[in-house]
């Protein structure tokens, strides 16, 4: 049995027959990896940690006849600060499974990866969650080839001053005289684009330092969301477990004031 060895970030793990899992991992130089992880499930095995969502680790993999098999994984990068907390936990899940959606088996995307784990070290680190978010969002979108058109009309590529609407099926803003009446257009604020502008080029380092206004960061999640929705061909569904998670962080900010 052939054997090669990846650095991948775990997407997903699902149960197969008593004790063993299929682990999804998200590898450097190789993309989406599916694998068997054997007796995974079992309390003492060495892999089961190993083979949770977000866990960064390199993994030993044998060349199986369908499935490839994980022979041995050593830990890189466990994230403990996001597991701990529910709001992160639920956002990192909300990172992975848009890289999940919108990745092929074996299509390698170093960018991406690259991208994905510097926001789940940012995560960990304690940047601003919904910030963090909405850099992820506009740059993942950028390197799968749906970057954002920000700057003029999508249509007839005039200057527009206000009023921007933005079209999701062209992913792209439109002018008062190009706007349609047709579906797919969420409003959004000059602030607003100013800031997807900045999302998409400036240094993540300096956006975190800077302190973005909440209502700015709602505004550009409602575009975003509306423009992957319209993109990915699976509902995501880690947004509703975001919700709920978002609503218990403010609930307790009240509490503890
Ligand atoms: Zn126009």
């Amino acid at each position: 049995m052939a054997l090669y060895k990846v650095e991948g970030i775990v997407l997903r793990r699902r149960i197969m027959g008593e004790s063993d899992r299929i682990v999804t991992i998200f590898a450097r130089n190789y993309g989406k990896i599916s694998a068997v992880a054997k007796g995974a499930r079992k309390p003492k095995s060495r892999l089961g940690g190993r083979t949770e969502p977000f866990i960064y680790a390199s993994y030993l993999l044998a060349e199986g006849r369908n499935l490839d098999i994980i022979t041995q994984a050593e830990l890189i990068d466990g994230l403990p600060a996001v597991r701990e907390d529910l709001y992160l936990t639920a956002m990192a899940t909300y990172f992975i499974e848009l890289v999940d959606s919108f990745t092929e088996l074996r299509e390698a995307h170093d960018d991406i990866f690259d991208l994905l784990w510097a926001v789940l070290r940012l995560l960990e680190g304690g940047a601003e969650p919904d910030l963090i978010a909405r850099i992820f969002e506009v740059r993942l979108m950028t390197l799968l080839g749906y970057r954002p058109q920000l700057e003029r009309c999508a249509r007839c590529n005039a200057l527009v001053g206000s009023a921007w609407r933005f079209d999701v099926s062209i992913g792209g803003l439109l002018c008062r005289e190009c706007r349609p009446s047709a579906a797919h257009l969420a409003t959004v604020s000059a602030d607003a684009v100013r800031l997807m502008r900045l999302l998409l080029i400036t240094d993540i380092g300096q956006l975190v330092r800077a302190g973005i206004p909440e209502n700015l960061l709602a505004e550009i999640e409602r575009v975003m969301g509306a423009f992957i929705d319209y993109r990915s061909e699976s509902r995501i569904k880690s947004r509703e477990f975001l919700m709920q998670a978002r609503e218990e962080r403010k609930n307790k900010r009240a509490v503890t004031g």
